[in-house]
């Protein structure tokens, strides 16, 4: 039997609302053993072995359990006997920890990230047939090579290009530029593809304290104090959720030429939902970055990989967001 290690850090996944038809409920309640024993009886083809990183609801994740988080999965690819790890998460700031560790790790044994929209007591709790789906894919020696990847509603997404898109109902996610890049149900895996990393090294370093990095949101008459109100002491660095392709109104646009100026690096990302940002003729005058198809949260992650690594000039920084 596959041998994986299950690393559980709350979420829907396992809340629970204390009636099946409750619309409120409580994220990360189920302890991992618990859930294990729930998962049990699935009849699973793997041997699992869990460990608890965290028990919270995702809009609480941040440095602080990433740090326990990428020091768990590493010890577990490290021991030989570890074919892939699953990771349970909340889904709204699941993007971010999936994108991080995808810079972050080895690309040899699956990591797959997993979620669950509907709370572990409520009618149609899609978790079971994610957590199902996530071991299949996470025992298929051919998901390593991917990256790190998330299994949400039957699908397969890369960690780059996954997003949550949709609060309510099982299909939450959608991967952008590209769309999944398999299939899964607990029975089947198909695979659009071959993998692009086989036998990869990380591509960063882990950084257990990650620069500051501000995403500044643009919207119609946002303007230069709006920009300084979020530009603190500690920031290294500033990624705008732009209107359309990365556009701000010009006050905002000559504080953030200033901040530039001042070797602060700037990011244009997009707010719109699908938004890709190519570079314009006036990126190179003013210091600007393209952020491509990353969206501005994680456009800030990789920013603050590169800050780390002491990537400060826009030119390299925007090599790294071109290869992305
Ligand atoms: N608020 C929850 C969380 O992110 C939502 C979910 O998991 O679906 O932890």
């Amino acid at each position: 039997m596959t041998k994986l290690t299950v690393l559980a850090t709350g979420g829907t996944i396992a809340g629970i609302a204390g009636s099946a038809i409750a619309k409120d409920y409580r994220a990360g309640e189920i302890g991992i053993e618990d859930y294990l024993e729930k998962v049990g009886g699935l009849g699973l083809e793997a041997e699992l072995s869990g460990r608890q990183i965290a028990n919270i609801d995702s809009a609480d994740m941040g440095p602080e359990v990433w740090n326990a988080l990428h020091t768990a999965v590493c010890e577990a690819l490290d021991d030989p006997e570890c074919a892939g790890v699953v990771i349970t998460h909340g889904t709204d700031t699941l993007e971010e920890t999936a994108f991080l560790l995808d810079l972050t790790l080895p690309a040899e044994k699956p990591v797959v990230v997993v979620g669950a929209m509907r709370p572990a007591d409520a009618v149609g709790y899609d978790g079971l047939r994610n957590f199902a789906n996530a071991v299949r894919v996470a025992s298929d020696p051919d998901a390593a090579g991917r990256g790190v990847l998330v299994v949400m509603g039957d699908r397969v997404f890369a960690a780059r290009d996954v997003r949550k898109v949709r609060t309510r109902g099982t299909e939450a996610f959608r991967g952008f530029p590209r769309e999944s890049i398999g299939l899964v149900t607990p029975a089947s895996l198909e695979w659009f593809g071959a993998p692009w990393r086989q036998g990869g090294p990380a591509s960063f370093d882990w950084c257990d304290k990650l620069p500051e990095v501000v995403i500044v949101y643009a919207y119609a008459g946002f303007d230069a104090a709006g920009v300084e109100r979020q530009v603190g002491e500690n920031t290294r660095g500033i990624v705008v959720a732009g209107v359309g392709e990365g556009n701000m109104p010009e006050s905002a646009r000559a504080a953030l030429v200033a901040q530039a100026k001042r070797g602060l690096p700037v990011v244009r990302a997009s707010r719109a939902d699908e938004g890709l940002v190519d570079r314009e003729p006036e990126d190179t005058e003013n210091g600007f970055v393209a952020a491509r198809a990353l969206n501005p949260q994680k456009a800030r992650i990789l920013l603050q990989l590169l800050l780390a690594g002491g990537i400060t000039d826009p030119a390299a920084i925007q090599k790294a967001f071109d290869g992305r």
